[in-house]
This record gives C-alpha cells, structure tokens and sequence, in this order.
C-alpha cells in the first residue's frame, strides 16, 4: 500500500506507543485519586502538558487536553461565544473552514448568533483587509483556520492575530493541518485559542489540546468534575496524553527537515502531472502552502472515480475531506476558492508523510496519469 492520505489521518509512531503502553498496562491509575498509584498518572498527564506547552512556546495552564481537533473546536467556539455573549453576538470566519468549526457555526446561529462567512480569494486565503471591514462593534469572536485540510493553503494568521488584538477580538486558529508541520512555535501567532489534534501528527486517535492563551474566559461544553481547570470534564486519557505529547516532539524534533523533503516530493508530483496531464489545476498552487499537501483537480474526470482507481492499484487519497467522502457535493473549500462544479468534482488531495518516498512518488504519478487518462477515454466514447 502507497498511503498519500496523511491529512485524513496519520499511522502511531511505535515510538509513541511505547511512551504510552506503561499507561495502559502497568498504571492506569485516575490522576484524581490521591494515593501513590493516582498521583504518578497525574504527574504523567503534566509532564505531558509541560512538554506540549514548551513544545508551542506557551505555559502549561493554557494546555486543555481533548478529545482532538473536533472538541477543541467546539470547546473554542462554543465556549468563547457563551462567554462573551453579553458584550455582542457576532463571530467571524471563513467559508473554508472544517466542519467541526462551520457546523459548530451553525449551531449557533440556530441559537442568535449573526456570523459572517468570509470569502477567500482564488489562491486560497482570506484577505485580512476584507476581514477587517467585516468587523463590527458587536463582534466577539473571530475563527480563522492556520491550513486547510483540502488544500494545504497557510492562512495569514499573524496578520489577523494582530487585528483582532487592536480591537480586543478574541481569536481562534484550527491549527489541526499545521501542528507538528510547520516549523516554528504555534502559540507565536499570537491566537488567543489553538486547536490540535494527536492523529494528525502521528500519535493516538481520539486525543487533541485546546491552547487557551492566559486571559482567555470559556464556557466549558462538557461539564462534570473540575478536570483541566474546569474546561474539560472527564477522567484524563493518560495514555492518550503522554502519546500526544510525546508524539508532538517527534514531530517537531523532524518538522525542519520533513518541510523540506516533503516540499521537494510534492514538488516532483505536481511538476510530473502538470507535464503530463493535459487540463488540471493545481489548487491553491500559488500560495503559501503546508509542504505535504497537494489538490489536483482535474477536467472532465470525477475524482471520486480517480480515487477509486489509485485505490486498485493500493495507493489511498482522497477527493477532500476524509470526513465529506461520503457526500455527494463538491467541496465547499474548492467552490469557495472559485472552481465551477464541474471542476471541483474532479479534484483529488494527495497528502504525503513520514514515510513516503521517492519512489511512491513516482508510482502514484504513473497511476495518476493512467488512471485520469483511462477514465477521460471511457467518458469520451459515451
Ligand atoms: N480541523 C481540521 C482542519 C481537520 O483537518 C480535522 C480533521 O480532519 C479536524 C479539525 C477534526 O479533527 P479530529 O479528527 O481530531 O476531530
């Protein structure tokens, strides 16, 4: 199997499963109790918590361990929303944002917020300008996503960081697509809220963080004990934590030189496609993108029939989202950015990892080029 779908998710490091397997078999004790056995889990989930936090340049109380990227979302958006519903009712963000955030989004409006829906342009990014005459008195809240799970493209977060601060905005970044992946310390960007995700970046599945910046008031969305400062109740997933953590600095241990070897394995991809593939956009081509991520998207093929091919020749991609596959429409990121319909349902992401080689590269590109060429003959002899 040549697996180009680390976007969807990522294999466990077997590094990471032995830092966490101790927490599994020997002490599984509840950070809660106050006997020996509870207190060695506590202090596991905090050396976990002290090594996130100096591992995105932030403090261990702004650490909140979740249930991933999903929950952090939610966490950051509900919570900030609620707790800041008596200075004003509006949020902010953008039309390319995932799921867990829009929908989240959604949700809200059903309950009185006005939100705003930021275009972005054909490269991929919302102009911080536009977002600027988008705010109002009234508006609390802005979520803005650091990359794009579809695209790759790299939001300017810093820039809106600083917006929103002039104003007192408080601002939450989706860094799910870019922990781990870009070098560089996240809690720098200056968001007052950070969302991440362990499967992403080769740790546990089901376990993620929400940085909330010193100062930052929310409204916990699960609530029961006073576990993680009263934002997060629940019995800690100590294994899942230790995992991530220790997940986390492998990631950044090889973030430089995994940038650069995987922007040079894309790079190839893309040039041999664009070569040899008549009528295919590369999205988001001309911007600042994670280096692992490449959307092809191609004329007059469906992607998801593209997909379907490489997948019998065992190379796994996807035509988005890992969890949009199962719907019909084109990509809200890929509309959003300007592609007809027709154009976006011919796109496919391919997202490379750790253990991608050259010579899947050149595999998939040889499978690419039959399996898009195959499929436009059989459409074309209807
Ligand atoms: N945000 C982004 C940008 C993502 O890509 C994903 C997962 O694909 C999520 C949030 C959701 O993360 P999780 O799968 O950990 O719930």
């Amino acid at each position: 199997m040549i697996y180009l779908d680390h976007n969807a998710t990522t294999p466990l490091d077997p590094r990471v499963l032995a830092a966490m397997m101790p927490y599994w078999r020997e002490n599984w004790g509840n950070p809660s109790s106050s006997y020996r056995f509870g207190v060695e889990a506590r202090t596991a989930v905090e050396k976990a918590r002290k090594r996130v936090a100096e591992l995105i340049g932030g403090k261990p109380s702004e650490i909140i361990f979740t249930s991933g990227g999903t929950e952090s979302d939610n966490l950051a958006v509900r919570g900030a929303a609620q707790s800041l519903k008596s200075r004003g009712n509006h949020i902010v963000t953008t039309s390319i944002e995932h799921h867990a955030v829009l929908n989240t989004c959604k949700a809200l409006e059903a309950q009185g917020f006005r939100v705003t829906y930021l275009p972005v342009n054909q490269a991929g990014f919302v102009e911080p300008d536009i977002l600027a005459k988008s705010l109002t008195p009234q508006t609390i809240l802005i979520t803005i996503m650091h990359a794009n799970n579809e695209t790759g493209v790299i939001q300017p977060v810093e820039e809106i960081a600083k917006i929103a601060k002039a104003k007192g905005i408080v601002f939450h970044t989706d860094a799910v697509q870019t922990a781990g992946k870009l070098p560089g310390r996240l809690a720098a960007l200056g968001a007052d809220l950070i969302s991440m995700s362990a499967h992403k970046f080769y740790g546990p599945k089901g376990t993620g963080v929400l940085y909330v910046k010193e100062g930052a008031v929310l409204v916990p969305v699960l609530t029961g004990g006073s576990h993680e400062r009263g934002l997060r109740a629940g019995t800690e997933n100590v294994a899942g934590t230790v995992g991530l953590a220790e997940a986390l600095a492998l990631a950044y241990g090889a973030c430089q030189s995994e940038s650069l070897r995987l922007k040079e394995l894309r790079d190839r991809l893309e040039a041999r496609i664009r070569k040899e593939i008549p009528g295919v956009k590369i999205v988001g081509g001309s911007a600042r993108r994670v280096p692992n991520t490449s959307s092809l998207a191609f004329e007059n093929v469906d992607g998801e029939a593209v997909v379907l091919g490489l997948d019998l020749k065992g190379i796994c991609a996807s035509t988005g989202s890992a969890c949009s596959t199962a719907e019909p429409e084109p990509s809200h990121v890929l509309r959003a950015m300007g592609l007809a319909p027709r154009q976006a349902q011919g796109a496919v992401r391919v997202s490379l990892g750790k253990d991608t080689r050259y010579e899947d590269i050149e595999a998939a590109a040889g499978v690419l080029i039959e399996t898009v060429g195959r499929l436009r003959l059989i459409s074309s002899a209807r």
